[in-house]
C-alpha cells in the first residue's frame, strides 16, 4: 500500500473508531492505538498537504475564527414549540390535532434536551456548515466549533446532494460539574447551568476552547433532504441513525394517554439521561399529516412541549453557616443532607438574608423542600412544618461577625447585614480573590485556594503585597512548586499594565461595578485625576449618581486606600487609562434631542454629548440645558419654548464641539 492509500485507510479506521467510541459508546480501539494512528495520519498529511480534506479526523480542531461569526439564513426555519403544562393541556392539544385528523394519529415522544438548537448542513455527504438557531430565521455560523464535537459525523455513509439535520447541542452533566469545579479553582465566574455553559462554549472564537468542553449532541429532525423521501418521523430518525448520528431517544404511542404515560415515566427517569431535560416533546409521527396541520406564525401545530415543573425534593437542614463577603455582607447558607436534584448532588441551599429566613421560618433541624431551577445554588421552597422536630428555635444571624468578631449592622435601606470590622480577614480574602479575578486584574492562577495559602503564610495581606512577592518563598508553599510560582509571578507582573478601568473595578469600591469603572477611567484618564474630582464633577459623568460619587470620595479619603495606591504606584502598576481621555466641555449639561437630525442619528449625537461629559434625557424639564431640534420637531420643542430653554439648530449644536 503506498502512502496515499495509507492516508485513506487511516482516515476510515479513525472515523470508525471515533463512531464506536462517541456514538455507539462501544469502543473497539484502544486510546493508545487511536493516538498512534492519528499521529501517523498527521505526519502523512504534513508530507502531502494537497491530500488534506476537510472531513479528515485531523481537521476537527481548526484555527481561530478571526472576527466574529457570519450570519446564516436558515433554509428551513428552526421553529419553536408550543408549551403545555399539564395532562389536561396535553389532551386539549390532542383534541385540536384530531379535529384536523379525525382518523386518529400516532405520536412520537422524545425528551426535550435543555441545550441549544443547531442546524447541520451536509452536501454530497460532507459536513459543510453548522449554525445556531438564532431567532429561528437567521443564526450564526459556528461550523468550526461544531466540528470539534466528536459525535457529529464529518462524512456520511450516503452522499445525498443536500441534507440539513437539526439537533440539540448540550454539555453533559458530568462535563458541566467538572468545568465549574475547575473554574472555581481558578477564581473564574461559574456557569449557572449546563445550557449556558454549552452556549458559551459554542460561541468561542477559538475552537480549541470549544473542543475542551466535552460537548455532545442529539439530533431530532431532518429539516431538508434532497434525494430521499420519508413517510414518518420515526423513519427519518432511523435513517439518521444509519447515517451515524447520535439520535434522540424516542417512542411511538398510539394514543395521547400512552404518550402522557411515557412523558410521566421520562420525567421520573430524567436523572439517567446524560443531559438536562426541561420537558418532553410530543410530535405527530406521520409527515403528510404534519403538512395538513401546518404551523402558526410561531410554532408547528403538530407538536407540543410538555414542561416539567422544577424538580423538588425534601431534605433536612443540618446547619446554617454564615459567610462574610468582600463587602462585609453576612450571607447565610443552609447545609442540607445530600440529595440528588436535577442531575447533581445538592448539599446546600441559599437562604439570601435574615428576612428570607424569618418569612419562611427556616430552622436548623427542619425538613424543607429543595428546588433547583436553573440557578447554581438551589433554593428552599418551603418548610415541611409537620415534620419539624421538637426543640427547634427560630434562627437569627449572629450580631457579631463570625470571622473577626466585630459587631454587625443592618444596612439602612436594605436587607443586608454587614460586618463593621475594617480589618476582617474574611473580607480581605474575598477582596483579594476579587482583585485577581478575570474581570478585574485578571491574574491567572490566583484563585481562592492560592490566595488562601498566600494569606495563611503571611505573605500577603492586601492587594499591594502581591506586587512584592518573593518567587522562591512562593514556590515553597504547599501545592505550588517552582513552575507554578514562576507562572504566578509572571501573571502578576503582566497585570501591572492593565487598563485603569480594571484596577478601579478591582478595588471593590461599593457601587463601582465594571461598567462604572470603565466610564470613570475613560472620563478622567488617570487615577490621580479621578481622585482629585469632587462630587459635582463625578455626578456629571453619565451613569454616576450621588451615592456612587459619595462612595468613591470616601474610599479615596481613607488612609488604607491612600496607602494601597502608593504601594501600587511604587510597584509600577499602571494608573492611567489606555483610552484617550474624553473631554468635559459639556459636563453638567443635559440635552434633549428632538426631530429628525440630518447629519447624524440620535444615537450618534448622544454618544458625542456623552464623550464630552454631557447627559441626554428623553423629556424636557426645567433641568434641561439645551434642546437640539431637527426637522419636524414637535411637542418637545414647544415645551422648551414654554420653559424658555435654549433651542439649538444642528449647526449651533456642532459649534459647541468646535469650541470644545
Ligand atoms: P422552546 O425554545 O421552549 O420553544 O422549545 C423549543 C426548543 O426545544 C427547540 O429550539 C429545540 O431545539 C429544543 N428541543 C430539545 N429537544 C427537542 C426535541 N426532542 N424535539 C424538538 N425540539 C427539541
Amino acid at each position: 500500500m503506498d502512502e496515499r492509500q495509507e492516508i485513506e485507510a487511516l482516515r476510515r479506521e479513525l472515523e470508525q473508531a471515533n463512531y464506536e467510541y462517541y456514538v455507539l459508546d462501544n469502543p473497539s480501539m484502544s486510546d493508545y492505538d487511536f493516538d498512534h494512528k492519528l499521529r501517523r495520519l498527521e505526519e502523512l498529511e504534513a508530507k502531502y498537504p494537497e491530500l488534506v480534506t476537510p472531513d479528515s479526523p485531523t481537521q476537527r480542531v481548526g484555527g481561530k475564527v478571526a472576527d466574529g461569526f457570519q450570519e446564516v439564513h436558515h433554509r428551513v426555519p428552526l421553529e419553536s414549540l408550543q408549551d403545555v403544562f399539564s395532562v389536561e393541556e396535553l389532551e386539549e392539544f390532542d383534541q385540536r390535532v384530531r379535529e384536523a385528523l379525525p382518523d386518529g394519529v400516532e405520536y412520537d415522544v422524545e425528551p426535550k434536551v435543555d441545550g441549544l438548537s443547531v442546524a447541520l448542513e451536509y452536501e454530497n455527504g460532507l459536513f459543510v456548515r453548522g449554525a445556531t438557531r438564532g431567532d429561528g430565521q437567521v443564526g450564526e455560523d459556528v461550523t468550526e466549533n461544531l466540528k470539534t464535537i466528536p459525535s457529529i459525523p464529518l462524512r456520511l455513509p450516503e452522499a445525498l446532494p443536500s441534507l440539513i439535520v437539526r439537533g440539540e447541542v448540550f454539555m453533559p452533566k458530568k462535563s458541566f460539574e467538572r468545568l465549574n469545579e475547575e473554574r472555581e479553582l481558578r477564581g473564574e465566574s461559574l456557569f449557572a447551568n449546563p445550557r449556558n455553559a454549552a452556549a458559551g462554549s459554542l460561541r468561542q472564537l477559538d475552537p480549541k476552547i470549544a473542543a475542551s468542553r466535552g460537548l455532545d449532541i442529539r439530533v431530532f429532525n431532518i429539516q431538508w433532504a434532497e434525494g430521499r423521501t420519508f413517510t414518518t418521523h420515526s423513519e427519518t430518525l432511523e435513517y439518521l441513525q444509519q447515517q451515524r448520528f447520535k439520535v434522540i431517544p424516542h417512542d411511538t404511542c398510539q394514543t395521547i394517554a400512552q404518550a402522557a404515560e411515557r412523558i410521566r415515566a421520562m420525567g421520573e427517569g430524567r436523572e439517567a439521561y446524560p443531559f438536562d431535560i426541561d420537558g418532553a416533546v410530543v410530535k405527530v409521527n406521520n409527515l403528510a399529516e404534519r403538512e395538513i396541520l401546518g404551523s402558526t406564525a410561531k410554532f408547528p401545530r403538530w407538536a407540543a412541549a410538555y414542561k416539567y415543573p422544577p424538580e423538588q425534593k425534601p431534605s433536612r437542614v443540618v446547619d446554617i453557616v454564615v459567610q462574610v463577603g468582600r463587602t462585609g455582607v453576612l450571607t447565610p447558607k443552609a447545609v442540607v443532607e445530600p440529595v440528588r436534584l436535577a442531575g447533581t448532588t445538592v448539599t446546600n441551599a441559599t437562604l439570601h438574608n435574615q428576612d428570607f429566613i424569618t418569612e419562611k421560618d427556616i430552622r436548623i433541624g427542619d425538613t424543607v423542600l429543595v428546588q433547583k431551577a436553573g440557578e447554581i445554588i438551589p433554593e428552599i421552597v418551603e418548610v415541611l412544618k409537620d415534620r419539624r422536630p421538637e426543640g427547634t428555635e427560630p434562627y437569627h444571624l449572629p450580631d457579631h461577625c463570625p470571622v473577626c468578631g466585630a459587631p454587625v449592622v443592618r444596612d439602612e435601606d436594605g436587607a443586608h447585614i454587614r460586618c463593621t470590622g475594617a480589618e476582617c480577614p474574611a473580607q480581605r480574602l474575598r477582596h483579594l480573590v476579587h482583585f485577581a479575578s478575570r474581570d478585574a486584574m485578571d491574574i491567572e492562577g490566583l484563585g481562592p485556594a492560592v490566595v488562601e495559602s498566600l494569606v495563611g503564610a503571611g505573605m500577603v495581606q492586601g492587594p499591594g503585597d502581591l506586587y512584592h512577592l518573593d518567587g522562591e518563598e512562593v514556590a515553597k508553599l504547599e501545592r505550588m512548586g517552582k513552575k507554578s510560582a514562576e507562572n504566578l509571578l509572571a501573571a502578576i507582573e503582566k497585570s501591572k499594565s492593565n487598563d485603569l478601568s480594571r484596577l478601579l473595578f478591582a478595588f471593590g469600591i461599593r457601587q463601582v461595578g465594571q461598567k462604572a469603572a470603565k466610564v470613570l477611567a475613560a472620563r478622567f484618564g488617570s487615577l490621580d485625576a479621578l481622585m482629585a474630582a469632587g462630587e459635582e464633577e463625578l455626578t456629571a459623568v453619565p451613569d454616576i449618581g450621588g451615592i456612587t460619587a459619595q462612595s468613591l470620595i470616601s474610599w479615596f479619603q481613607s488612609p488604607q486606600s491612600r496607602h494601597l495606591i502608593e504601594t501600587l504606584r511604587e510597584a509600577g502598576v499602571n494608573l492611567e487609562s489606555h483610552e484617550a481621555p474624553a473631554g468635559d466641555k459639556l459636563a453638567g449639561k443635559t440635552f434633549v434631542l428632538t426631530g429628525a437630525l440630518e447629519r447624524f442619528t440620535r444615537d450618534q449625537a448622544g454618544a458625542m454629548i456623552e464623550a464630552q461629559g454631557g447627559k441626554v434625557s428623553g423629556s424636557v424639564s426645567k433641568k434641561t440645558s439645551y434642546v437640539v431640534a431637527g426637522e419636524a420637531a414637535g411637542s418637545k420643542l414647544r415645551k422648551a419654548q414654554e420653559l424658555g430653554i435654549p433651542v439649538l439648530t444642528e449647526e449651533e449644536f456642532l459649534a459647541l464641539f468646535e469650541e470644545a
